[in-house]
């Protein structure tokens, strides 16, 4: 347990869709161990079940690519915790055939599910959460997870990579409106993290190590998210970090 001093999210609200695994998972715990109160919106509730891990972590149902979902899940975090303080829009799936370049067999069905999850959900997620922390002035942190092929290209088929230069896209734009209100818009590119969405790649997604011998792990994207969810990042906002090890700069 730590203490006041070093409890960098405390009394703060925060809700994480596609918290229940993988990366947003991570967040949830260890934005509940630094004092949020924290609402995990997600399409499944997952074997592990973080809710039932901390007192501080409850679940609701939202399937990100329903607009009505997301304002629910908005309106029950306010309910639950009267405001909302981060909002992290995190949930995303790479589609079909994702490591496939054949921009000829390219189907309509193939662009559809990937951004409505990936880029129509973060619209939701941005749109829900400015409606809540406008009127109440108190600013706000609004974060989204993008990926490494943001920063290096062909590392993954087309419509995951244009879903997650849509999400960049939306961020840097965000950052001018909401900046009048004193909300803080960020977004995390991680490499890649064996969890079930990466396995869903052809072939899967190996450990990445880099950075004499580091690999990278779900809780280094969630440290980075606490890092942008805190005060301590009050004058950082229309940053995409990447969480790579320094890899895209290879790469690029
Ligand atoms: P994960 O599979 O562990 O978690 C994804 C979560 O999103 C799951 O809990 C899933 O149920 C949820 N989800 C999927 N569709 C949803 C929907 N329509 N509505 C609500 N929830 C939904 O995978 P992860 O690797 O933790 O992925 C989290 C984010 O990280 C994604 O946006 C992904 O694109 C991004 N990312 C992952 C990697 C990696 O290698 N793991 C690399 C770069 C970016």
């Amino acid at each position: 347990m730590l203490n006041s001093i070093s409890q960098r999210l405390q009394g703060k609200v925060a809700l994480i869709t596609g918290g229940a695994s993988g990366i947003g998972a991570a967040t949830a715990r260890l934005f509940a161990k630094h004092g949020a109160k924290v609402l995990v919106a997600d399409i499944s509730r997952s074997e592990t079940s973080v809710a039932d891990d901390h007192p501080a972590i409850s679940y609701v149902h939202c399937d990100v690519s329903k607009e009505s979902d997301v304002r629910e899940a908005v309106d029950a975090a306010v309910s639950m915790h009267g405001k909302l303080d981060v909002m992290f829009s995190n949930a995303g799936v790479v589609g079909r055939n994702n490591l496939r370049m054949d921009i000829a067999a390219l189907e309509r069905d193939d662009l559809e599910r990937v951004f409505a999850v990936n880029v129509y959900g973060a619209f939701y997620a941005a749109k829900h959460a400015a409606r809540v922390m406008i009127p109440r002035n108190q600013g706000g942190a609004i974060l989204f997870t993008a990926s490494y092929v943001t920063g290096a290209l062909g590392e993954s088929g087309h419509p995951y990579a244009a879903s997650k230069h849509a999400t960049v896209g939306l961020m840097k734009n965000l950052t001018v409106e909401l900046g009048q209100h004193g909300i803080r818009v960020n977004a995390l590119s991680p490499y890649g993290i064996p969890t079930p969405l990466s396995m869903l790649i052809e072939a899967g997604v190996t450990a990445k190590v880099g950075l004499g011998g580091a690999v990278l792990e779900a809780n280094d994207v969630a440290e980075a998210a606490l890092y942008l969810a805190s005060e301590e990042s009050k004058f950082i906002s229309g940053l995409n970090i990447m969480v790579d090890g320094g890899q895209h700069l290879k790469s690029a």
